[in-house]
């Protein structure tokens, strides 16, 4: 749109506007160099190339850094020493705000596998958190992770919990949140397909998670409402043999199946860079969501830190850049943050700024069904935009067109 005179806008105290300019602009379609955009009570209201004028608003220069879409990560345990399942509501204000220093403008909180008392803690604490979360990360709502999952793929899910779907608990549990937007499970477990198709009709997304699934069972999971895979290569079969015929696992069922989005932990540690470039390749950046899957220990450094809720959490040793069990077999969580996930994908996996972009914008809005709302740059969405550098660094956070930190 033209946007150069802006008549239409009127000033008055509840109409609170921002501008950003000086920027290179990230739209689905383009990078505007030298592009603008005007911010009108938390919504965009012009994106341009050039300058807008515009009297009376609040301005940032963005020093010719990049204007991106704040980033949306939909699988995150916690950050800045916080854990979603710690049962308080400032371990969930804590690592909105680390999480937004570092460009993330929405998160789903994501529980572990636990007791169906911490759950329904979790529940309530949620409830309370998301009403006085101002300087953080929006919640867009919980990703429940288990307790329907294949022991066998367990990773660092607790087993004591770990439990076929029963339709009568799960209904249970959904009675007490209404904020429930994402459940993984394993869908060759007795009960699972029912379950992906109660999930689909609530309208929350059922994804495949932690789980032994042959690509059979992968395809008949996406006929009972499953459509997305939960960290993919972590937690999953491949290529199986049983009485020496071969049969495809959960890592082929993501190639094969062209519709099945897959989210990757983009740490650099979780998967090598050929993985990477792998997964890019074959699936494109419309159907990978990049996921950081933190940890408490997320935005800080390393040594001792617990995975969980800090009552019943398992203590685990972060090095290396990764939380790992004590013994050292498994990894026990990412401590990434999304600049870092962005950064890995183009200086890791070769992919164009865009296309990075793209993986934790606009896809990760699309599997959540909020593509309509966030996720982009275009007028009418939420003004949640992120501005950084060349190397990704993150200058400033703006969520809802709030500026909730700048270093420009
Ligand atoms: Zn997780």
């Amino acid at each position: 749109m033209g946007g150069k005179t802006n008549t239409g806008i009127i000033m008055n105290s509840r109409n609170k506007l921002l501008k950003i300019y000086n920027g290179r602009v990230i739209t689905p379609y383009r990078l505007i160099e030298n592009g603008a955009i005007l911010i009108e009570n938390g919504k965009i209201v012009s994106v341009n190339a050039g300058d807008i004028n515009c009297s009376g608003a609040q301005t940032i220069d963005a020093q010719n850094n990049y204007v991106s879409p704040g980033f949306i990560d939909i699988h995150t345990h916690g950050g800045g020493g916080h854990d979603f399942m710690d049962g308080t509501v400032e371990a969930f204000l804590g690592a909105a705000k680390m999480h937004a220093l570092h460009g993330t403008t929405a998160l789903v909180p994501t529980t572990l596998t636990a007791e169906t008392v911490d759950l329904l803690q979790t529940f309530s604490v949620y409830n309370q958190a998301k009403n006085l979360n101002i300087d953080g990360a929006q919640f867009l709502g919980l990703h429940l992770e288990g307790p329907y999952f294949a022991m066998s793929q367990k990773g660092a899910q607790d087993p004591r919990y770990i439990r076929k779907p029963k339709k009568v608990e799960y209904e249970a549990i959904l009675s007490h949140s209404q904020d429930i937007i994402r459940w993984s499970a394993a869908p060759e477990l007795e009960g699972a397909f029912e379950f992906g198709r109660e999930m689909s009709n609530r309208g929350i997304l059922p994804a495949i998670g932690h789980t032994d699934a042959t690509s059979d069972e992968v395809a008949e999971a996406l006929e009972n409402g499953f459509t997305h895979l939960t960290h993919l290569y972590s937690g999953m079969s491949g290529v199986m043999r049983r009485n020496a015929f071969r049969f495809a696992g959960v890592i082929e069922s993501a190639f094969l199946f062209d519709q099945l989005t897959v989210e990757i932990i983009a740490d650099g540690i979780h998967l090598p860079p050929s993985l990477l470039q792998l997964i890019y390749k074959q699936k494109g950046p419309s159907r990978i969501a990049l996921i950081t899957d933190s940890m408490r220990a997320a935005g800080l450094g390393s040594g001792e830190s617990i995975l969980g809720g800090l009552k019943d959490g398992m203590k685990v040793v972060v090095e290396d850049g990764v939380a790992k069990l004590l013994d050292r077999t498994a990894f026990a969580g990412s401590v990434a943050t999304a600049d870092l996930l962005v950064r890995n994908m183009m200086k890791l996996a070769g992919v164009p700024l865009l296309h990075a972009i793209q993986m934790i914008t606009t896809t990760p809005a699309q599997i959540c069904r909020i593509e309509n709302r966030k996720g982009s740059l275009t007028t009418g969405k939420d003004a949640d935009i992120v501005i950084f550098d060349d190397n990704i660094l993150v200058k400033t956070t703006i969520i809802n067109g709030r500026v909730v930190a700048n270093k420009l």
